[in-house]
């Protein structure tokens, strides 16, 4: 351990690659040494927010001069699991690292819970030499996150899954499961909600192929009531219009999502689903049996997906553990493997929002009468007169209203 040395202030500029706005705990930093036994103990640098005009900062130098803690060293990766104190990280090359994390990040940890978690984009330093090669380092400084995902638990707390996720896989089955409309939607509402951007799969299009004979797209899901929009009635029984899986992604893809149709068993597909993964976090979601696990699988052999395993019964274990973990894909690109499925529920989404995450309403609502107008029997609402015309899905107008009344009913 080399004895404390004199030290003295130099005000620099800051480094163009430091000029990036922060977060505010991102600010503070420091090198400490004493337990990460690193000989770095020469060169101490504090940075405070003073605003753009006062961009500068203080390092301190050893007397010597010499700067043992060479930054342009320190490796780019990605944190694919975090355990306790230990961060899994996978650098630029897809080589895998066991990290520490910086003793004042970990101080950060209590202000803001959690300064290093899952798809953290970090930089870090390389101390295979003090350890027989193997890939190991400690974290130094966290990029500021572009988006967090975060869970309630059943308290009421919030928890980050991940950090950085662009896009939101939504998986569905053909058959087996068979497809449910409404809970793509709900997806989707999530994912807009999230900032996140949704991608619809329906897998297993096999199934529909094999045993029925008829093209997936043309499986007739249910029948649902026709007939202007202000006399939707679900239960109405009379007039009834077929509801396909073509006609659901039709619809979805003339909103501009996009749906891909895959399958794990003849492989169908696997080749769009990767393109659209490649470059991506992406969150995967969809309900148990869809075949999540098994696509991945499929699209990377090795994946070793845990995603089967994790019932919604043992997600409410009280000591189950419910960490996500980033997949590296070939070619570029994580998957979020996280039991926290249900964290993309409606909790977060309130009713006056809600048609902002529909974006097929978002033309005709500029033109509804009244500003509060909430699309259910307004007087001059232009987004039921934009059902009745076909310019919006009857279908996807029934899953607002449905969603509408469950976010409204939970808040009073
Ligand atoms: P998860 O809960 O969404 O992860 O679903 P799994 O990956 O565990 O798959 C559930 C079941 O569906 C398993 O028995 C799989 O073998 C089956 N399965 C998954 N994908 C397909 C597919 O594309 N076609 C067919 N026929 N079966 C599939
Ligand atoms: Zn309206």
């Amino acid at each position: 351990m080399a004895a404390k040395k004199r030290t003295r202030k130099v005000r620099v500029p800051f480094r163009q690659n430091r000029q990036s706005r922060r977060r505010s705990d991102d600010w503070t930093r420091q090198y400490h040494t004493d337990n990460d036994q690193l000989q770095d103990t020469q060169q101490h640098e504090s940075v405070r927010a003073k605003g753009a005009l006062s961009r500068k900062r203080t390092i301190r130098l050893a007397a010597d001069d010499t700067v043992v803690a060479d930054e342009s060293l320190w490796r780019r990766g990605t944190v694919t699991a975090v355990h306790g104190l230990i961060c899994y990280i996978n650098d630029h090359e897809g080589r895998n690292w066991t990290c520490t994390v910086r003793r004042i990040l970990r101080t950060l940890r209590i202000e803001s819970r959690s300064p290093v978690t899952v798809g953290d984009r970090v930089w870090f330093s390389d101390h295979s030499a003090s350890s027989d090669g193997q890939p190991v380092g400690v974290i130094e400084r966290v990029d500021p996150r572009q988006s967090v995902l975060s869970r309630r638990d059943g308290r009421g707390r919030q928890h980050t899954i991940c950090a950085n996720a662009d896009q939101l896989l939504i998986v569905t089955s053909a058959a087996q499961p068979k497809l449910k409309p409404h809970l793509i939607d709900r997806y989707l509402v999530a994912g807009h909600k999230g900032g996140l951007h949704p991608v619809v799969c329906v897998n297993k299009i096999d199934l529909t192929a094999e045993h029925e004979g008829i093209d997936p797209e043309d499986l007739l899901i249910y029948t649902q009531s026709s007939g202007p929009a202000d006399e939707c009635d679900p239960d109405d029984e009379a007039v009834r219009e077929p509801i396909t899986i073509g006609s659901v992604l039709t619809e979805l893809r003339r909103i501009g999502y996009t749906c891909i149709t895959t399958s794990a068993v003849t492989r169908a597909g696997l080749e769009e689903l990767r393109a659209v993964l490649t470059g991506h976090i992406s969150v995967l979601s969809g309900q148990s049996g869809v075949g999540k696990s098994t696509l991945l699988n499929a699209l990377q052999p090795g994946l070793e997906l845990r995603v089967a395993d994790v019932s919604a019964e043992s997600e409410k274990g009280k000591h189950t553990t419910t960490h996500a973990r980033l997949l590296r894909l070939d070619g570029g690109g994580y998957v979020v493997d996280t039991p926290g499925i249900r964290a993309f529920d409606l909790w977060s989404v309130e009713a006056a929002e809600l048609e902002a995450l529909f974006p097929d309403f978002a033309a005709p609502l500029q033109h509804c009468r009244f500003k509060d107008c909430f699309h259910r029997d307004e007087e001059g609402c232009a987004v039921r007169a934009a059902v009745t015309r076909g310019a919006i899905s009857r279908r996807r107008y029934l899953s607002y209203l449905k969603m509408f009344d469950e976010v409204a009913q939970r808040q009073p």
